[in-house]
């Protein structure tokens, strides 16, 4: 329900009883709150065939997906009776956010980002059934409130030794055995308990208190790696991600190779995870740092390759010499032939550029062995081992 409605931002309109409000399909430039009047949505399937959603009332808002994104409408809302209206366009929300408290503004900004992605994901799987229970998910569970106080709260989680790494194998598909650890991280709060990286981590990024977090992982993640090394003999990796807000200072460069010396690990143990999205964020900035941590030594790595909003055709501009092949691609392949299809592209496209490719989230054989005929060099997932504490790295390393 929505209360205090401010006609500053918004038109007024009227309909009649029968009034198409908006039509499935159509682009939608505005989201309507409803003053007074009764709505139906209606989704149009194929065949001439309709379902009937339900009804909304007074206090309602409809279309909010056209704040969202310039996306063809997924619904026909028509007046059941005479609605009065408040128009909100895309154009008056943006105004809107930007004039709005700083904290209120990165709130809804992380949501509307957190859901985009979301929303691309599932349309890049084309996983309608995802689609409509995350659109469900959001708005049942999005709570403002606690992404302030997450924020809040996050700031002294490393005082506070209330975060952790878990560390997740990396497995070699020729030899069987772990070749690299990806460091995790792990907030567990003094009074709520877990809280998993996908919550606290983009809201860690959007006020910027990831850079923080981020160096401490790097150190924690090159000590445990050092002693991981030193007690089993092995040469192995340790896979360390990063966020755009990192890739924003100056100094990452200077800051990561002096970490790494001061904690004793080569150049060419460490790889750095990244997304495309911090790619298409600074692509410059990106470039030349990312050059210089290559010429250096370090291995970088695309995480979730597959998912995001960079052109195939642009990858070979960036020093990248590891793809990881987002999990959900992984999970569709052994059911959806187009999905396969997919997977093997991304696989050749690697392989020509001369990059390392890395199978995520797998947690059946048989997705293990689709990959490794594939050509697929390695694999990461629930079926080898889950992440794990520092702990049992050791013991792990040593059993395999
Ligand atoms: P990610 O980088 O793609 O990490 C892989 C995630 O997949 C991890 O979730 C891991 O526990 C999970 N996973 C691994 N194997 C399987 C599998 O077989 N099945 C399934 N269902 N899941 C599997 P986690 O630890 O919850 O982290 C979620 C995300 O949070 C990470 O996704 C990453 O984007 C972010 N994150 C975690 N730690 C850090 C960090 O230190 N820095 C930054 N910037 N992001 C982090
Ligand atoms: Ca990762
Ligand atoms: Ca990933």
């Amino acid at each position: 329900m929505v209360k205090n409605m401010n006609s500053e931002i918004s038109n007024k309109k009227t309909f009649k009883a029968g009034d198409i409000i908006m039509r499935q399909g159509d682009e939608g430039n505005a989201a309507y709150i409803i003053e007074s009047g009764l709505v139906e949505i209606i989704i149009e399937k194929d065949r001439g065939l309709v379902q009937r959603i339900g009804t909304r009332s007074a206090g309602s808002i409809i279309g909010e997906m056209a704040i969202v994104d310039k996306k063809p409408r997924t619904a026909t809302i028509k007046a059941l009776e005479d609605c009065k209206m408040l128009e909100i366009t895309r154009q008056d929300f943006n105004n809107r956010l930007e004039k709005t408290d700083p904290v209120v503004s990165t709130v809804a900004q992380v949501i509307l980002t957190r859901y985009r992605d979301m929303m691309t994901r599932a349309h890049i799987l084309g996983q309608n059934d995802q689609l409509e229970s995350m659109e469900k998910e959001f708005v049942n569970q999005t709570d403002a409130i606690e992404t302030i106080t997450i924020a809040n709260e996050f700031k002294d989680v490393i005082d506070n030794d209330e975060l952790d790494l878990h560390y997740q194998p990396i497995i070699n598909l020729k030899t069987n055995k772990v070749d690299g650890f990806e460091a995790l991280m792990r907030w567990t709060h003094a009074e709520k308990g877990n809280i998993p990286p996908n919550i606290f981590i983009p809201i860690a990024e959007e006020s910027n208190l990831i850079v923080k977090a981020s160096r401490w992982a790097l150190r924690r993640a090159c000590r445990t790696l050092r002693n991981i090394m030193d007690v089993t003999g092995e040469d192995l990796f340790m896979s360390v991600n990063f966020s755009s807000a990192d890739f924003a200072e100056a100094d990452f460069f200077e800051f990561t190779s002096s970490v790494l010396k001061e904690e004793n690990i080569g150049t060419q143990n460490i790889h750095l995870e990244i997304t495309e999205r911090l790619l298409m964020d600074q692509p410059e900035n990106a470039k030349k740092t990312l050059q210089k941590c290559r010429d250096a030594g370090m291995s970088v790595s695309i995480d979730d390759f597959g998912t995001g909003y960079s052109s195939l055709s642009y990858l070979h501009h960036f020093p990248i010499n590891i793809l990881k092949i987002d999990q959900a691609f992984i999970r569709e392949m052994g059911t959806d032939k187009a999905v396969l299809e997919l997977v093997k592209a991304i696989i050749s496209l690697g392989k020509n550029l001369d990059m390392e490719i890395i199978g995520e989230g797998v947690e059946h054989p048989e997705e293990a062995k689709i990959l490794k005929k594939l050509g697929c060099d390695k694999v990461q997932g629930y079926h080898f081992a889950r992440p794990m504490p520092k702990e049992d790295t050791i013991g792990f390393v040593q059993n395999q």
